[in-house]
């Protein structure tokens, strides 16, 4: 196949188009690069030197080295999702874009691990599993298209982190490259928390300044053996806040336990998962229980118990998959949802 020639003289663009495979894996045309000008955090917009898409751990490096060499700033891009401006490209940066190391390498059901490259999509990770009653448990609300590599850059969180943790725990071995270029392995064998300095909790949600992260192997849960939803609308935000406080001074760790005030329930409303919570409410609660099927139901019992205490105005627990798992895509919008009340949005994450 004959390669494309590029349309610029800047010699550094031609010598990083030729590490990673020409003119169909760089963008460096003013026209291109607007798409890149920012992430989530939308308030700055700056255009990078020019966006590179390796396909492998090898082009990573060579870029990296590359620019190390030559004094050219660069930084990390996976989805772009990410909301505190870590991929925008401040001082004209080389852009390294993770999207193309996109394979899950391997699932290893046995010793409850898989490895992804770090362009993976995080709830592609739990569709490939589920089916084998497995999934992998961080679940930021945008994990329909952020990258597992951002999640660890950024130390992602989600609903279910309440009783599962975050990206850190779930983390067993890294391979990235370090700024000069280098390529390191750290937890190799995938051993939970091996002797020795905590290397990859260092390296997760340090947001790409310590290394670009080029593998990741992460720990996959079984499916919990039973699992139930509460909904509860309160009138007063107090009267919500109160109910959480008492859920866990009972003792109880939910999977999930989430509030949604009264602006987040009208965007999720006017977007695309409507579940029909009253407008007039000043606050939800989805409170999600999972774990052995014994004990469940008594959960479930006492959270009903507690949300009526303080004055709830309805509560009512999923009757079946199909209405929970409306609920918590109906919650998964809330940052998008912004857009359908609002002509900005500015989150402090
Ligand atoms: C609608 C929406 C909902 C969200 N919900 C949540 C949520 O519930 N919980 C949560 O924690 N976050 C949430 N976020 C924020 C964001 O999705 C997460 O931070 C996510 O981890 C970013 O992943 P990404 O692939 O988009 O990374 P990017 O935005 O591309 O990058 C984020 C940072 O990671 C660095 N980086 C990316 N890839 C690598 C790599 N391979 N190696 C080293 N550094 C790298 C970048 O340089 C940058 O600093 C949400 C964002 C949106 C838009």
């Amino acid at each position: 196949m004959r390669r494309k020639r590029l349309q610029t003289n800047d010699p550094h663009i031609q010598a990083l188009a030729r590490i990673v495979g020409g003119e169909n894996s760089i963008l460096y045309k003013k026209e291109d690069l607007i798409a890149y000008d920012c992430d989530g955090f939308t308030v700055h917009r700056h255009l990078p030197k020019a966006v590179v898409f390796p396909k492998n751990t090898e082009e990573v490096a060579a870029v990296v080295k590359y620019c190390h060499e030559h004094d050219l700033p660069f930084l990390a891009r996976g989805a772009g999702t990410g909301l505190s401006g870590g991929a925008i490209p401040l001082n004209g940066e080389v852009i390294i874009s993770l999207v193309r190391m996109k394979r899950l390498i391997s699932v290893d059901l046995e010793n409850r691990r898989a490895v992804v490259e770090p362009g993976f999509v995080n709830l592609k990770l739990t569709n490939s599993i589920s089916d084998r009653g497995y999934y992998y448990a961080p679940d930021p609300s945008s994990q329909y298209c952020c990258t597992i590599g951002g999640n660890v850059a950024e130390n992602a969180g989600g609903a279910h982190c309440l009783k599962y943790g975050v990206t850190t725990n779930h983390i067993l071995g890294l391979e990235f490259v370090l700024p000069n270029g280098e390529i390191i392995e750290i937890g190799k064998n995938g051993i939970p928390d091996p002797p020795g300095y905590d290397l990859i909790g260092l390296l997760t949600g340090s947001e790409g300044t310590l290394g670009i992260v080029t593998k990741i192997t992460v720990r996959i849960l079984k499916n919990p053996e039973a699992k139930q939803t509460v909904l509860a609308y309160f009138d007063r935000v107090e009267d919500a806040s109160q109910a959480v406080s008492d859920i866990i001074s009972a003792g109880m760790v939910p999977a999930a336990l989430e509030m949604m005030d009264q602006t987040a329930i009208e965007g999720v409303e006017a977007a695309a998962f409507p579940v029909g919570h009253p407008k007039d409410i000043e606050a939800l609660l989805l409170i999600e229980v999972d774990g052995i099927s014994a004990g469940i139901s008594e959960q479930i019992e006492e959270i009903l118990r507690i949300c009526r205490n303080r004055n709830v105005r309805e509560v009512k627990v999923a009757q079946t998959e199909e209405e929970r798992a409306r609920w918590w895509a109906n919650r998964k919008t809330g940052f998008g949802a912004m857009g359908a009340i609002s002509p900005d949005y500015l989150v402090q994450d």
